[in-house]
């Protein structure tokens, strides 16, 4: 195998065991981070590394089975439903937490469309989707319209959200003459049509990028931003104020900067919770009032936790900006801190 590191035999189980994900980019990202000059951080992003044979961490890091209400839907919490609507991607990042789905056909993901509408129809309280995966800009225009065709009749669904990372790995994409079409039927059925685009770095947004999300804006299209901290790629506030302000400038408006979860074969991305404070201080710090739009999320087994500061006491400040009890929404709460903790099984309940 090529690794960052050089090259090395690796065993078939070996790889297996490890959930070590195939190696596969796009031509166009290859080319992109090379031009951008940001390929020492970047070439993390997707090429894969010797420490990704280590074995801490888990494959299910937020609790996602304990979510599956069937196959490829997750209902964590009320008003969102999840869904995995593929289980590929046009690219495969190195620090993904859904890696598990790779490589093999994942019984995770959305086999029965009717079923997983019936369940939406029968639970008001759900009044947006996410389509996930994978990535379900890998499926083609046809098939997203058909997955709408079971969505869009449901009355009490306000938003149809789309994440992807398409946006950086293949922009391209977004330029199938089908898409517009697709958006229209979205808004056209009083629905709010939303892209989450994946951007971790100024150095990912392309010029085609750029141009791909200024139309589908134009369309109507909503986009917001997600970004995951990873260690020696963008564990540096100015590059994440570059990119968040690049963002907005764009009309995309980032909204979670998550925390590297502690992924099986992934835990070397994440930073220590008191080096992540800093750069999301040092973000805020860059970024004018109407561009502090991000939050610095933990996305736990236990809900979405807000990162909010180390406190004089030595403890980390935490708020749940998501939780299964909406009671426990908005409500701060604080473990001591330890020294080189990532995340918040690391900290004592004291
Ligand atoms: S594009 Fe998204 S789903 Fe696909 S490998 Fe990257 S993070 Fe995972």
């Amino acid at each position: 195998m090529n690794l960052i590191e050089g090259r090395r035999v690796v065993a078939e189980n070996e790889l297996q065991a490890n959930g070590i994900t195939g190696y596969h980019v796009t031509k166009f990202y290859r080319e992109q981070i090379i031009k951008s000059g940001y390929y020492d951080q970047l070439k993390y992003i997707v090429e894969p590394s010797s420490q990704e044979l280590e074995n801490r961490g888990s494959l299910d890091t937020s609790g996602e089975h304990d979510n599956t209400v069937m196959p490829g839907l997750q209902h964590k919490y009320p008003p969102t439903g999840l869904l995995l609507v593929t289980d590929r991607c046009v690219s495969y990042c190195r620090f993904c937490f859904r890696k598990r789905l790779f490589g093999k056909d994942s019984d995770e993901i959305v086999h029965d469309f009717a079923q997983v509408a019936g369940y939406i129809g029968d639970h008001p309280e759900m009044t947006n989707v996410l389509l996930s995966g994978g990535d379900p800009f890998v499926l083609s225009t046809a098939k997203l319209d058909k997955i709408l065709d079971y969505l869009l009749p449901i009355s009490h669904l306000e938003t149809i959200r789309f994440g992807t990372k398409t946006l950086a790995y293949e922009p391209k994409r977004f330029e199938d003459p089908a898409l517009p079409a697709l958006f229209q039927r979205i808004h056209k059925a009083g629905k709010t049509a939303v892209i989450v685009t994946h951007f971790d770095h100024i150095g990912e947004i392309s010029v085609d990028a750029e141009r791909n999300i200024r139309l589908l804006r134009a369309q109507e299209v909503q986009f917001l931003n997600q970004s995951v901290l990873l260690a020696k790629v963008n564990d540096d506030p100015k590059i994440l104020a570059a990119t968040f302000a690049k963002c907005h400038q764009m009309g995309v408006r980032p909204y979670y900067l998550f925390q590297s979860r502690p992924v099986k074969g992934a835990s070397h991305f994440q930073l220590p919770l008191r080096r992540g404070i800093e750069v999301a201080r040092g973000i805020n710090q860059r970024l004018s009032g109407n561009e502090k739009t991000f939050k610095y999320i933990m996305s736990h087994y236990t809900g979405k936790i807000e990162i909010l500061d180390l406190g004089a006491d030595d403890r980390l400040y935490m708020r749940y900006h998501q939780n299964k009890t909406p009671e426990k929404i908005g409500r701060i709460f604080s473990r001591p801190h330890l020294e080189g903790a990532c995340w918040l099984d690391d900290l004592p309940e004291a």
